[in-house]
């Protein structure tokens, strides 16, 4: 049965005959592709980087299948969520008459894609205390919106959304928006993913990504998690051959089962960090707060965040400065690093 929220989609995506791109035999010798035969010296990679890559590759789709635990026909894999948060933007908004929602202080790349694209952004902020959802204003705006984004773990301020939340906002948006829920820090919260709830929810997007958790933001792999009618209406409009074979080769290598394991005890070191971070900052004489965090970062608000910053770059490390954002004045978000790293940064903090 047709996911009825692909009613939702661009006509003219929906009616968009797709680029074609060549073949993909491997059993073939390829000379329909207008490549050079030879490789270039000293190109030692397996496929050749001579050759075009496969389009949606299915080894690297399957790895994902297995690492993210859903089908391989509900996921479409691209250059990071960022290239996933602008597809699905292109194939649901028309320029100049369709809305996204968003709900700031949150990740800056949905408005800007949504700029782009031309479609208005509708903003309903986080709730203080705690950056909670305003769950009725999201449904609300939501109604006059093609897709509404939530980030959880949040980035910049670091907390969980409420599942039910999101979840009713799914609901109560069944065939009329899409519910994208971006989870690039689930890995650091200890929480399941949304993706288990994918059946019940046709109208929900999960997006991952391996830049944080599996330490391979220099690859630029993020995943689109859905329903198959949306996965194949961005397999429509996303460019060909879009991951570089560089890209699958590593990223194949680099998920293996020791790479997992390295990476789950990584995380729990960075959790004992980001503890000791938080109770290090807390008595800080410049800190006036340290928000709780679920992802791999904390979010400070500062007495004095230009002396916090410029303490840090003194000390050859530089901080993300959110002060000018509307509802973060004095606030920074720290990154946790290594154990050497943070002391580095707390030396020069408590020092200043
Ligand atoms: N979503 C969130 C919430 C992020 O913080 C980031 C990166 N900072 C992204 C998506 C983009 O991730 P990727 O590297 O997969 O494009």
């Amino acid at each position: 049965m047709t996911n009825p929220i692909l009613a939702l989609a661009r006509p003219d995506i929906l009616q968009l005959q797709p680029y074609q791109h060549a073949a993909w035999d491997p059993t073939l010798e390829r000379m329909h592709a207008n490549e050079m035969p030879w490789r270039a010296t000293g190109d030692n990679t397996q496929a050749g980087l001579n050759r075009y890559p496969e389009p949606q590759p299915r080894a690297l789709v399957e790895r994902m299948s297995q690492l993210y635990g859903a089908p391989a026909a509900q996921l479409l894999v691209g250059r990071g969520s960022d290239e996933a948060i602008d597809l699905l933007v292109r194939a649901f908004c028309r320029a100049g008459q369709d809305n996204v929602v968003i709900t700031p202080p949150t990740f800056g790349f949905y408005k800007v894609a949504a700029k782009i694209q031309g479609a208005g952004v509708l903003e309903v902020p986080l709730l203080r205390p705690g950056f909670s959802l305003d769950t009725g204003q999201v449904i609300a705006a939501g109604r006059e919106a093609k897709i509404v984004f939530l980030c959880s773990p949040n980035n910049p301020t670091g907390n969980l959304l409420d599942e039910s939340a999101m979840l009713r906002v799914c609901s109560e948006l069944a065939g009329k928006a899409l519910v994208v829920v971006d989870e690039a820090y689930v890995e650091f919260c200890g929480r399941s993913s949304l993706v288990s709830r994918l059946g019940e929810f046709p109208n929900l997007v999960v997006l991952r990504t391996l830049s944080k958790a599996y330490a391979l933001a220099g690859a630029r792999l993020g995943t689109v998690i859905a329903s198959e009618d949306i996965i194949g209406l961005l397999h429509r409009i996303i460019p060909p051959y879009a991951i570089p074979a560089s890209t699958v080769e590593e990223v194949l290598m680099l998920t293996e089962a020791p790479q997992r394991a390295t990476a789950a005890a990584r995380i729990r070191t960075l959790l004992d960090e980001r503890a000791r971070m938080a109770a290090r900052l807390e008595r800080c004489a410049n800190v006036a707060r340290v928000y709780p965090s679920d992802a791999n970062f904390l979010l400070l608000e500062c007495r004095d965040s230009r002396q916090f910053f410029e303490a840090g770059k003194a000390a050859g490390i530089i901080v993300r400065d959110f002060s000018s954002y509307p509802g973060l004045a004095q606030c920074l978000r720290v990154s946790i690093g290594t154990p050497a790293q943070n002391e580095r940064l707390l030396a020069a903090v408590e020092r200043a």
